[in-house]
């Protein structure tokens, strides 16, 4: 360990001094030996290269701090080639060294592809002040929705960051002062800007305070075509299609063709409808990101009527697994959305090699026997600049019998593959002959032994979409590339070619998505399960009790554009709490309960209280609760001593409890041995006039209170945002806080029953309405003759997989958001059970916390 930081010790003003040789500023230098950890790693850094004694450029020996602190990520010949790039001045800024060690960390293997490389790093890229005002006009030029305030500042200098656009490349400061001047071209001084919104803020203030009657408005932001009686119906948004990036596509058949025989096809066959696909990889469960995918395949057929394919994107068939295919169906419905019909890439195998034939025989695509390495080479070797391979000309009948050798089995793996014969001359490597088909040993899922090669994404996933006339082939911007690849192929064998729109990932910050990380997870027992709902898996997301409705919602606000960014976890909360506001009904809950008696009433007291489920919607009803003799409050709403910012109970203090018709004043409280409070004496302040109290509390009659096994909190998983590399050792032990004791009113079983009841009918209603539109093999519905050729692992389709214990959600007044564990079991809400609620032998009640009520308090708890 180096000494503890002080900057006067000999010792460490000589390892400043040190650092500082390398070319850091002393600002740096004393940076690095005042952080331990990233002192150590530049240190490893310049030991492990022999770097001693070398000096540099400042702008090089900062990229080398940069690669010291992310080199841990990669092998230590890739970082070498990192090392070896900044001392060469290839690299020149963090920057750069930041997003050429991300490209390595997701193209691991070497040699480097060097032209790939230097594209993502910007390499050889020099934008230079004089460039930035043009380029800036240039990439507005590029948004869908161009900056329209300074308060677009912020997003707009995000998304240059996260753009293609060399901008990104420019010195930070300069790129911030250029747009400052830009956004000043566009939109006056920052300063009277400023100054507008605050006089506009003002003025509005001003008038309201006039109009002091006039009703709140709904909430911000959200479109409240949802239901509100329930938090149980999703509700699909619309406002994204009506306006910005999703508004602007094509109409049907408007996408060009290389034949007008082929857009004739396509409209007579699409009758002008949408047809969009969600294609997910079934190799995991959804996650939160998908949520986004999905709401925008189906959501954007929905809004303009059209259908919406699920297709199993199932070529690799080594990854699959038959649980995830039924867990993605089910996410999906979950969502709100029924596929028209559920289908599977594989099932187009044999058409997929009828058309690499037909490709083979118009000279479009060729065997190749080269392995991995020299095609690769062939491709320019990473440096670009790709030449022929030696059999990109053999004859095609030479070609065509390979092809077929291939297919039979006659060659081993990794000694011939297809390639399509495509453009060199291009700068885009996704047209460098990229590969069509690979010798595979491995059996298939639904194909079983048939096949010996399989056929790539970029052959098969173009294909696919011309199959099932897709009009708007929507995806993810890591595929903007290979969009020229897609619109080749599907021109080189004549077939309808979807117009493929791309629009950015959804990254939430702190956590992680990926399904490597969560399995890893998952199989060293750090959470429980895949729904363990600390994770952002959609699985989990649901068993928390997250409605699918505020899903949806927090995607919708979020807005679709082509600008990657990381969104906060504090926005999703506070999306689904003021979902949650809105439909969540409401009950008492104590969490920590103390027993408070009425001393001045008798045994038998008893007072009818009828309490709405929600102040402001009516349609849901209201609940009737007992104000008894014995009553629990919440040990957090009692002190034995009073202060004079307090205002809940202590001795000779009144307080209020909810509805109940008169204030109570404690007159005394019992202590056991450890000085814990167990007793509460009060009297019911019932007689002379009527003092309003200055604070209420919530209660829960103690006659019949229910009484929770398990209320469950969760906290961030991890003990670092974001969670270090080795993020198994810094899973927070206590990220779930477990309270037992905590009663609730008896309302809850009403309640239930009541959310379980209606959450059947809905499920059983859409089940029913989507079995008669759609094509999807469903369970409840349909004819057995009526399934499609069945492999054994088709999902299945019923109205009960939409129902669950989540679906009982309210908010405890007071305390948070809270639904019902999967853990739980309460045998009154079986549909055999007698009607009667109530807790049988056996039965279990486990509560998770949605989220807090306010955002302070989910930070304290
Ligand atoms: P991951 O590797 O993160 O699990 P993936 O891209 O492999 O994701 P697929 O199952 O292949 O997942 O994806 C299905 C669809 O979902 C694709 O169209 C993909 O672009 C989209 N998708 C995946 N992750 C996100 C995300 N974070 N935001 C938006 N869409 C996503
Ligand atoms: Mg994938």
């Amino acid at each position: 360990m180096p000494p503890k930081f002080d900057p006067t010790k000999p010792e460490v003003a000589a390892l400043i001094k040190e650092f500082e040789a390398f070319g850091l500023s002393t600002n740096s230098a004393t940076e690095l030996v005042r952080t331990p950890k990233a002192g150590n790693a530049f240190r490893t850094l310049v030991d492990e290269n022999s770097l001693a004694g070398k000096s540099f450029e400042n702008s090089q020996a900062n990229a080398l701090v940069k690669l010291s602190a992310l080199g841990a990520k990669l092998s230590p010949d890739a970082r070498k080639y990192v090392l070896d790039r900044i001392v060469a001045g290839d690299l020149k800024s963090p920057d750069q060294v930041a997003a050429g060690v991300k490209y390595l960390e997701k193209n691991p293997s070497l040699p480097v592809d060097t032209a790939a490389f230097d594209k993502a790093s910007g390499v050889g890229v020099n934008v230079t002040t004089a460039d930035l005002p043009a380029l800036l006009k240039a990439h507005a030029a590029t948004l869908s929705s161009p900056p329209k305030s300074w308060s677009d500042q912020g997003p707009f200098l995000g998304g240059i960051k996260n753009s293609d656009s060399d901008l990104k490349w420019a010195p930070t400061a300069d790129l911030k002062a250029a747009v400052d001047a830009f956004f000043t071209e566009l939109f006056g001084s920052r300063e009277a800007a400023s100054k507008a919104k605050a006089e506009a803020a003002a003025a509005s203030k001003a008038k309201a305070a006039k109009e002091p009657k006039k009703k709140v408005a709904a909430p911000k932001a959200t479109e409240t075509t949802y239901d509100a009686s329930t938090s149980n119906s999703p509700y699909i948004p619309t406002r994204i299609f009506q306006e910005g990036f999703l508004s602007e596509f094509h109409k049907v058949g408007g996408n060009p063709q290389i034949n007008p025989k082929l857009k004739e096809e396509h409209l007579k066959w699409t009758k002008g409808m949408v047809y969009t696909r969600f294609p997910p990889e079934p190799n995991g469960y959804l996650h939160i990101g998908h949520v986004k995918a999905i709401m925008i395949d189906f959501g954007y057929a929905k809004f303009h009527n059209g259908r919406t394919y699920l297709r199993f994107d199932d070529t690799n068939p080594e990854a699959e697994e038959g649980k995830y295919f039924q867990s993605i169906l089910e996410t999906v419905r979950w969502l709100g959305f029924e596929p028209w019909k559920v289908t599977y890439s594989s099932d187009n195998f044999d058409k997929l090699y009828a058309l690499a034939v037909d490709l083979t025989k118009r000279g479009g695509a060729y065997v190749c026997f080269c392995d991995a390495e020299k095609i690769k080479a062939d491709r320019g070797g990473g440096k670009g600049n790709p030449v022929p391979c030696e059999h990109r000309d053999r004859p095609i009948e030479d070609n065509l019998r390979d092809l077929e050798k291939m297919k039979n089995g006659e060659y081993q793996e990794g000694k011939a593959c297809l390639r399509m014969k495509m453009d060199l001359s291009s700068g885009n490597p996704y047209m460098w002959d990229t590969v069509a088909y690979r010798v595979k040993n491995a059996p298939h899922h639904r194909t079983g032994d048939k096949w010996k090669i399989y056929p790539t994404y970029d052959f098969t996933h173009c294909l696919c979409d011309s199959f099932e006339n897709i009009t708007h082939s929507l995806c993810t911007t890591e595929f903007v590339s290979a969009r020229q690849s897609y619109e080749w192929l599907c021109d080189a064998v004549e077939v309808y070619k979807p117009r493929q729109y791309e629009f950015a990932r959804l990254n939430l910050q702190g956590t992680f998505l990926s399904k490597r990380k969560v399995r890893r997870l998952v199989e060293q027992n750090l959470v429980k399960s895949w729904d363990d709902p600390r994770l952002y898996t959609i699985i989990a997301l649901r068993r928390r009790g997250i409605p699918p409705g505020a899903l949806l919602a927090f995607v919708s606000e979020l807005g679709v554009t082509t600008l990657l960014s990381e969104t906060q976890l504090q926005k999703f909360e506070s999306t689904v709490r003021r979902y949650l506001e809105d439909t969540a009904p409401r009950l008492m809950m104590v969490l920590k309960p103390i027993k408070l008696i009425i001393d001045n009433v008798p045994d038998d007291y008893k007072v009818p209280v009828q309490v709405p489920l929600h102040p402001k919607v009516p349609a849901m009803g209201s609940i009737e609760t007992m104000f008894t003799k014995e009553v629990y409050i919440d040990a957090d709403d009692f002190r034995t001593e009073d202060s004079p910012d307090y205002f809940r109970l202590a001795p000779g203090k009144s307080v209020g409890l909810f509805k109940a018709p008169y204030p109570v004043t404690c007159t005394s409280f019992k202590t056991d041995s450890n000085g814990n409070v167990t007793e509460i004496h009060c009297n019911l302040d019932n007689e002379g006039e009527f003092k309003k109290p200055k604070a209420y509390v919530q209660w829960v009659q103690a006659p019949g209170a229910v009484h929770v096994d398990e209320v469950r909190y969760f906290h961030p998983l991890f003990k670092h945002d974001p969670p270090p590399k080795d993020f198994e050792s810094d899973v927070n032990p206590s990220s779930i806080e477990v309270f037992t004791g905590a009663v609730v009113e008896p309302a809850f079983y009403d309640l239930a029953k009541k959310e379980i009841t209606a959450a059947r009918t809905e499920a059983h209603t859409r089940t029913l309405k989507a079995a008669t539109e759609n094509e999807v093999a469903n369970d409840e519905a349909k004819p057995a003759d009526h399934v499609p050729e069945a492999h054994g692992d088709e999902p299945v389709v019923t109205a009960d997989q939409l129902v669950g214990m989540e679906n009982i959600r309210f908010q405890a007044m007071r305390l948070a958001y809270f639904a019902v564990d999967s853990d739980s079991k309460l045998s009154c809400l079986d549909e055999a059970a007698e009607a009667k609620p109530g807790k049988r032998p056996g039965d279990k009640i486990v509560l998770n916390r949605i989220v807090s009520l306010k955002e302070d308090a989910g930070k304290k708890a």
